[in-house]
Protein backbone atom coordinates (compact mmCIF):
# COMPACT_ATOMS: atom_id res chain seq x y z
CA UNK A 1 0.00 0.00 0.00
CA UNK A 2 2.39 2.50 0.96
CA UNK A 3 4.81 1.51 -2.09
CA UNK A 4 2.20 3.00 -4.35
CA UNK A 5 1.57 6.10 -2.49
CA UNK A 6 3.86 8.20 -4.31
CA UNK A 7 3.17 6.82 -8.01
CA UNK A 8 -0.76 8.25 -7.07
CA UNK A 9 0.61 11.39 -5.91
CA UNK A 10 2.93 12.06 -8.91
CA UNK A 11 -0.19 11.51 -11.43
CA UNK A 12 -2.17 14.17 -9.17
CA UNK A 13 0.61 16.28 -9.34
CA UNK A 14 1.00 15.76 -12.99
CA UNK A 15 -2.33 17.05 -13.03
CA UNK A 16 -1.64 20.03 -11.07
CA UNK A 17 1.10 21.28 -13.78
CA UNK A 18 1.23 22.59 -16.97
CA UNK A 19 4.23 23.66 -18.70
CA UNK A 20 4.19 26.80 -16.84
CA UNK A 21 4.08 25.41 -13.62
CA UNK A 22 1.50 25.46 -10.44
CA UNK A 23 -1.91 27.23 -11.06
CA UNK A 24 0.28 30.63 -9.81
CA UNK A 25 2.15 30.48 -12.85
CA UNK A 26 6.50 28.80 -11.58
CA UNK A 27 7.35 25.43 -10.49
CA UNK A 28 7.58 26.29 -7.12
CA UNK A 29 6.11 24.27 -4.58
CA UNK A 30 4.35 27.33 -2.88
CA UNK A 31 2.81 30.56 -4.74
CA UNK A 32 6.15 32.36 -3.82
CA UNK A 33 6.38 36.26 -3.18
CA UNK A 34 9.63 36.59 -4.63
CA UNK A 35 8.73 35.27 -8.06
CA UNK A 36 4.86 37.51 -7.48
CA UNK A 37 7.19 40.01 -7.52
CA UNK A 38 9.81 39.73 -10.27
CA UNK A 39 6.08 38.77 -12.16
CA UNK A 40 4.61 42.00 -11.15
CA UNK A 41 7.88 44.73 -12.00
CA UNK A 42 9.55 42.43 -14.03
CA UNK A 43 12.76 42.06 -12.34
CA UNK A 44 14.09 42.22 -8.77
CA UNK A 45 12.87 44.74 -6.80
CA UNK A 46 14.62 45.68 -2.97
CA UNK A 47 12.34 46.29 0.20
CA UNK A 48 14.44 48.67 1.93
CA UNK A 49 12.80 49.60 5.56
CA UNK A 50 12.00 52.86 7.37
CA UNK A 51 11.58 53.83 10.71
CA UNK A 52 9.95 57.30 10.19
CA UNK A 53 9.52 57.78 14.10
CA UNK A 54 5.69 56.62 14.49
CA UNK A 55 4.46 55.18 17.63
CA UNK A 56 1.36 52.24 18.48
CA UNK A 57 -1.83 53.09 20.50
CA UNK A 58 -1.16 49.91 22.37
CA UNK A 59 2.38 51.50 23.81
CA UNK A 60 0.95 55.30 24.46
CA UNK A 61 -1.84 54.46 26.47
CA UNK A 62 -4.31 54.99 23.69
CA UNK A 63 -5.58 51.55 23.41
CA UNK A 64 -3.12 50.23 26.13
CA UNK A 65 0.68 50.16 27.82
CA UNK A 66 3.16 47.65 27.29
CA UNK A 67 2.54 46.25 23.93
CA UNK A 68 1.61 43.38 22.42
CA UNK A 69 2.98 40.78 24.80
CA UNK A 70 5.89 39.32 22.36
CA UNK A 71 6.38 42.77 21.25
CA UNK A 72 10.27 44.14 20.79
CA UNK A 73 10.58 46.63 17.62
CA UNK A 74 14.52 46.21 18.10
CA UNK A 75 13.85 42.47 17.08
CA UNK A 76 13.16 43.52 13.31
CA UNK A 77 14.62 47.22 12.67
CA UNK A 78 17.37 46.61 10.76
CA UNK A 79 20.73 48.36 12.08
CA UNK A 80 20.75 51.23 9.35
CA UNK A 81 17.36 52.88 9.74
CA UNK A 82 17.59 55.40 12.54
CA UNK A 83 14.28 57.54 13.09
CA UNK A 84 16.34 60.89 13.71
CA UNK A 85 17.34 60.82 10.22
CA UNK A 86 15.15 62.17 7.34
CA UNK A 87 13.23 59.33 4.96
CA UNK A 88 15.56 60.36 2.37
CA UNK A 89 18.95 59.56 4.19
CA UNK A 90 17.46 56.30 5.73
CA UNK A 91 15.98 54.95 2.22
CA UNK A 92 19.74 55.88 0.88
CA UNK A 93 21.41 54.39 4.01
CA UNK A 94 18.83 51.07 2.87
CA UNK A 95 20.01 51.25 -0.46
CA UNK A 96 23.39 50.84 0.51
CA UNK A 97 23.44 48.47 3.35
CA UNK A 98 20.99 45.44 0.46
CA UNK A 99 23.98 46.70 -2.45
CA UNK A 100 26.98 45.85 -0.61
CA UNK A 101 25.10 42.34 0.50
CA UNK A 102 23.44 40.87 -2.02
CA UNK A 103 22.77 41.97 -6.26
CA UNK A 104 22.49 45.54 -6.73
CA UNK A 105 18.34 45.58 -7.20
CA UNK A 106 16.96 48.38 -9.83
CA UNK A 107 13.65 49.48 -8.16
CA UNK A 108 12.76 49.36 -4.56
CA UNK A 109 9.41 49.08 -1.97
CA UNK A 110 10.34 51.36 0.98
CA UNK A 111 9.42 48.97 4.10
CA UNK A 112 7.64 51.51 6.46
CA UNK A 113 8.38 48.44 9.52
CA UNK A 114 8.73 49.08 13.27
CA UNK A 115 5.22 49.89 14.95
CA UNK A 116 2.35 51.56 14.13
CA UNK A 117 2.66 53.48 10.27
CA UNK A 118 -0.82 54.64 9.97
CA UNK A 119 -0.57 55.77 13.05
CA UNK A 120 -0.67 60.03 12.73
CA UNK A 121 -2.65 62.50 11.58
CA UNK A 122 -3.77 61.94 7.50
CA UNK A 123 -1.99 65.44 6.65
CA UNK A 124 1.77 64.02 8.42
CA UNK A 125 1.10 60.29 6.72
CA UNK A 126 0.30 61.97 3.20
CA UNK A 127 3.57 63.97 3.69
CA UNK A 128 5.79 60.51 4.57
CA UNK A 129 4.63 58.66 1.68
CA UNK A 130 4.49 61.45 -0.61
CA UNK A 131 8.44 62.21 0.08
CA UNK A 132 8.99 58.21 -0.02
CA UNK A 133 7.43 57.83 -3.27
CA UNK A 134 9.46 60.96 -4.29
CA UNK A 135 12.68 58.88 -3.97
CA UNK A 136 14.20 57.68 -7.54
CA UNK A 137 13.76 54.18 -8.22
CA UNK A 138 10.78 53.71 -5.62
CA UNK A 139 8.39 51.55 -7.26
CA UNK A 140 5.89 51.60 -4.16
CA UNK A 141 5.12 51.73 -0.32
CA UNK A 142 4.89 48.43 2.09
CA UNK A 143 3.01 49.60 4.91
CA UNK A 144 2.90 47.56 8.22
CA UNK A 145 0.39 48.91 10.66
CA UNK A 146 -2.42 47.51 13.10
CA UNK A 147 -6.15 47.14 11.97
CA UNK A 148 -7.65 49.65 14.26
CA UNK A 149 -4.88 51.95 13.06
CA UNK A 150 -6.44 52.85 9.57
CA UNK A 151 -10.02 54.88 9.31
CA UNK A 152 -11.50 55.87 5.92
CA UNK A 153 -9.42 59.20 5.04
CA UNK A 154 -6.33 57.28 5.07
CA UNK A 155 -8.05 54.14 3.37
CA UNK A 156 -9.05 56.55 0.96
CA UNK A 157 -5.77 58.35 0.29
CA UNK A 158 -4.52 54.82 -0.14
CA UNK A 159 -6.85 53.65 -2.45
CA UNK A 160 -5.74 56.92 -4.53
CA UNK A 161 -1.96 56.13 -4.19
CA UNK A 162 -2.66 52.32 -5.29
CA UNK A 163 -4.49 53.79 -8.79
CA UNK A 164 -0.73 54.98 -9.79
CA UNK A 165 1.61 52.94 -7.82
CA UNK A 166 2.30 49.47 -5.66
CA UNK A 167 0.94 49.89 -2.38
CA UNK A 168 0.45 46.81 0.04
CA UNK A 169 -1.31 47.55 3.40
CA UNK A 170 -0.35 44.74 6.31
CA UNK A 171 -1.69 44.07 8.99
CA UNK A 172 -0.45 42.50 12.20
CA UNK A 173 -3.58 39.97 12.85
CA UNK A 174 -1.67 36.95 14.65
CA UNK A 175 -4.22 34.71 15.57
CA UNK A 176 -8.24 34.43 14.48
CA UNK A 177 -8.90 33.52 18.56
CA UNK A 178 -9.81 36.28 20.80
CA UNK A 179 -8.95 34.65 23.49
CA UNK A 180 -5.47 34.73 22.19
CA UNK A 181 -5.68 38.37 21.17
CA UNK A 182 -6.43 38.92 24.79
CA UNK A 183 -3.61 36.76 26.45
CA UNK A 184 -1.21 39.01 24.01
CA UNK A 185 -2.75 42.22 24.87
CA UNK A 186 -3.08 43.08 20.93
CA UNK A 187 -6.35 45.34 22.45
CA UNK A 188 -8.48 44.88 19.43
CA UNK A 189 -10.38 41.40 18.58
CA UNK A 190 -10.50 39.49 15.62
CA UNK A 191 -13.60 40.96 14.05
CA UNK A 192 -12.10 44.21 13.48
CA UNK A 193 -9.18 42.70 11.83
CA UNK A 194 -11.71 40.83 9.82
CA UNK A 195 -13.82 43.84 8.60
CA UNK A 196 -10.97 46.26 7.81
CA UNK A 197 -9.57 43.22 5.76
CA UNK A 198 -12.69 43.08 3.74
CA UNK A 199 -12.32 46.81 3.59
CA UNK A 200 -8.75 47.35 2.32
CA UNK A 201 -9.67 44.83 -0.39
CA UNK A 202 -12.88 46.68 -1.54
CA UNK A 203 -10.98 49.46 -1.75
CA UNK A 204 -8.50 47.59 -4.70
CA UNK A 205 -5.36 47.98 -2.13
CA UNK A 206 -3.02 45.09 -1.64
CA UNK A 207 -3.60 43.57 1.63
CA UNK A 208 -0.60 41.12 3.78
CA UNK A 209 -1.62 39.42 6.85
CA UNK A 210 0.98 38.48 9.78
CA UNK A 211 0.15 35.31 11.69
CA UNK A 212 2.62 34.07 14.48
CA UNK A 213 2.51 30.14 15.48
CA UNK A 214 3.55 29.48 18.69
CA UNK A 215 1.45 31.68 20.74
CA UNK A 216 0.32 31.16 24.64
CA UNK A 217 -2.68 29.05 24.93
CA UNK A 218 -2.87 27.90 21.56
CA UNK A 219 -2.57 24.34 20.35
CA UNK A 220 -2.02 23.28 16.70
CA UNK A 221 -5.30 23.18 15.84
CA UNK A 222 -6.09 26.66 16.76
CA UNK A 223 -3.04 27.68 14.50
CA UNK A 224 -4.50 25.59 11.68
CA UNK A 225 -7.94 27.21 12.00
CA UNK A 226 -6.75 30.39 12.02
CA UNK A 227 -4.85 29.47 8.08
CA UNK A 228 -8.77 28.26 7.27
CA UNK A 229 -10.25 31.55 8.21
CA UNK A 230 -7.63 33.74 6.62
CA UNK A 231 -7.80 31.81 3.44
CA UNK A 232 -11.63 32.70 3.06
CA UNK A 233 -10.51 36.31 3.61
CA UNK A 234 -9.61 38.42 0.40
CA UNK A 235 -6.05 38.51 1.33
CA UNK A 236 -3.08 39.13 -1.24
CA UNK A 237 -0.25 38.04 0.97
CA UNK A 238 0.96 36.11 4.17
CA UNK A 239 3.24 36.19 6.60
CA UNK A 240 3.95 33.19 8.99
CA UNK A 241 6.17 34.06 11.90
CA UNK A 242 7.09 31.44 14.78
CA UNK A 243 6.78 32.89 18.51
CA UNK A 244 10.21 33.71 19.22
CA UNK A 245 11.10 34.35 23.13
CA UNK A 246 12.80 37.80 22.35
CA UNK A 247 14.26 39.27 25.68
CA UNK A 248 12.74 41.64 28.30
CA UNK A 249 9.34 40.59 26.93
CA UNK A 250 6.48 39.81 29.06
CA UNK A 251 6.34 36.36 26.43
CA UNK A 252 9.53 36.07 28.15
CA UNK A 253 8.77 36.08 31.58
CA UNK A 254 5.53 33.93 30.91
CA UNK A 255 7.50 31.20 29.26
CA UNK A 256 10.17 31.01 31.91
CA UNK A 257 6.87 30.69 34.08
CA UNK A 258 4.81 28.46 32.58
CA UNK A 259 6.49 26.92 29.57
CA UNK A 260 3.84 24.56 29.26
CA UNK A 261 1.77 26.96 27.91
CA UNK A 262 3.33 27.34 24.75
CA UNK A 263 3.41 25.11 21.61
CA UNK A 264 7.08 25.99 20.03
CA UNK A 265 8.32 23.67 17.76
CA UNK A 266 11.43 22.15 17.14
CA UNK A 267 13.02 23.24 13.88
CA UNK A 268 12.38 19.98 12.33
CA UNK A 269 8.55 19.69 13.76
CA UNK A 270 8.36 23.34 12.40
CA UNK A 271 9.19 22.15 8.98
CA UNK A 272 6.67 19.27 9.18
CA UNK A 273 3.98 21.52 10.75
CA UNK A 274 4.41 24.46 7.79
CA UNK A 275 4.27 22.05 5.38
CA UNK A 276 0.54 21.20 6.50
CA UNK A 277 0.15 24.62 6.73
CA UNK A 278 1.33 25.46 3.35
CA UNK A 279 -1.38 22.55 1.65
CA UNK A 280 -4.53 24.27 3.88
CA UNK A 281 -3.81 27.64 2.23
CA UNK A 282 -5.70 29.08 -0.08
CA UNK A 283 -3.49 28.34 -3.24
CA UNK A 284 -4.36 32.06 -4.18
CA UNK A 285 -2.32 33.93 -1.41
CA UNK A 286 1.20 34.45 -2.12
CA UNK A 287 3.08 33.45 1.10
CA UNK A 288 6.20 36.33 1.69
CA UNK A 289 7.55 34.26 4.59
CA UNK A 290 7.28 31.37 6.54
CA UNK A 291 9.63 31.94 9.91
CA UNK A 292 11.35 34.55 11.51
CA UNK A 293 15.01 35.69 12.70
CA UNK A 294 15.94 37.67 14.96
CA UNK A 295 19.61 39.33 16.21
CA UNK A 296 21.48 36.98 18.60
CA UNK A 297 21.48 40.09 20.93
CA UNK A 298 17.79 39.93 21.32
CA UNK A 299 16.95 36.43 21.42
CA UNK A 300 16.32 34.62 24.64
CA UNK A 301 19.12 32.16 25.36
CA UNK A 302 18.27 29.28 26.87
CA UNK A 303 21.02 28.06 29.21
CA UNK A 304 21.63 25.03 31.43
CA UNK A 305 17.52 24.55 32.54
CA UNK A 306 16.07 22.41 35.00
CA UNK A 307 14.21 20.21 32.27
CA UNK A 308 11.37 22.41 31.92
CA UNK A 309 11.15 23.33 28.04
CA UNK A 310 13.38 21.68 25.54
CA UNK A 311 15.92 24.49 24.57
CA UNK A 312 16.06 23.42 20.72
CA UNK A 313 12.73 24.56 20.47
CA UNK A 314 14.28 28.23 20.76
CA UNK A 315 17.65 28.05 19.44
CA UNK A 316 16.68 27.63 15.90
CA UNK A 317 15.83 31.29 15.82
CA UNK A 318 18.82 32.27 14.67
CA UNK A 319 19.16 30.47 11.84
CA UNK A 320 19.02 32.73 8.57
CA UNK A 321 15.47 32.70 7.19
CA UNK A 322 17.47 31.37 3.60
CA UNK A 323 18.42 27.87 5.49
CA UNK A 324 14.62 27.81 7.10
CA UNK A 325 13.43 28.08 3.18
CA UNK A 326 15.60 25.78 1.58
CA UNK A 327 14.01 22.95 4.64
CA UNK A 328 11.17 23.42 3.66
CA UNK A 329 11.34 23.34 -0.04
CA UNK A 330 13.41 20.66 0.29
CA UNK A 331 10.28 18.66 2.62
CA UNK A 332 7.67 20.04 0.39
CA UNK A 333 9.68 18.04 -2.48
CA UNK A 334 10.04 14.92 -0.60
CA UNK A 335 6.75 14.95 0.09
CA UNK A 336 5.59 15.75 -3.56
CA UNK A 337 3.01 18.25 -2.08
CA UNK A 338 2.31 21.60 -2.96
CA UNK A 339 0.18 24.81 -1.96
CA UNK A 340 -3.31 24.19 -1.26
CA UNK A 341 -3.71 20.64 -1.94
CA UNK A 342 -6.37 20.36 0.88
CA UNK A 343 -7.78 23.49 0.30
CA UNK A 344 -10.97 23.47 0.58
CA UNK A 345 -11.88 20.96 3.23
CA UNK A 346 -9.68 18.24 0.75
CA UNK A 347 -7.92 17.23 3.93
CA UNK A 348 -7.11 15.03 5.72
CA UNK A 349 -4.14 12.88 4.68
S1 LIG B 1 0.86 46.59 17.67
FE1 LIG B 1 2.89 46.17 16.85
S2 LIG B 1 4.19 47.84 17.55
FE2 LIG B 1 2.31 47.91 18.77
S3 LIG B 1 2.83 46.78 20.60
FE3 LIG B 1 1.87 45.33 19.19
S4 LIG B 1 3.52 44.40 18.02
FE4 LIG B 1 4.36 46.23 19.07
Amino acid sequence: MKGQLPARISNIEERMLNSEGFQWGHKRRFNSYTEHIRKTFGGRIQKVVVDAGFTCPNRDGTKGKGGCTYCDNDAFNPSYCNPKEPLHVQIAKGIEFHAVRYRRAEKFLVYFQPFSNTYAPISRLKEIYAQALDYPDVVGLVIGTRPDCVDDAILDHLKELSQKTYIQIEYGVESCHDKTLERINRQHDFKLSEKVIRKTHELGIKTCVHLIFGLPGETSDDMFRSVRIISELPVDSIKFHQLQIVRGTTVEKEFLACPDDFHLFRLEEYITFIVAVIERLNPSIVIERFSGEVPPRLLYQPGENDGKYDPEKIRWGLIRYDAVLRLIEKELERQSTWQGRFYPGKDQK
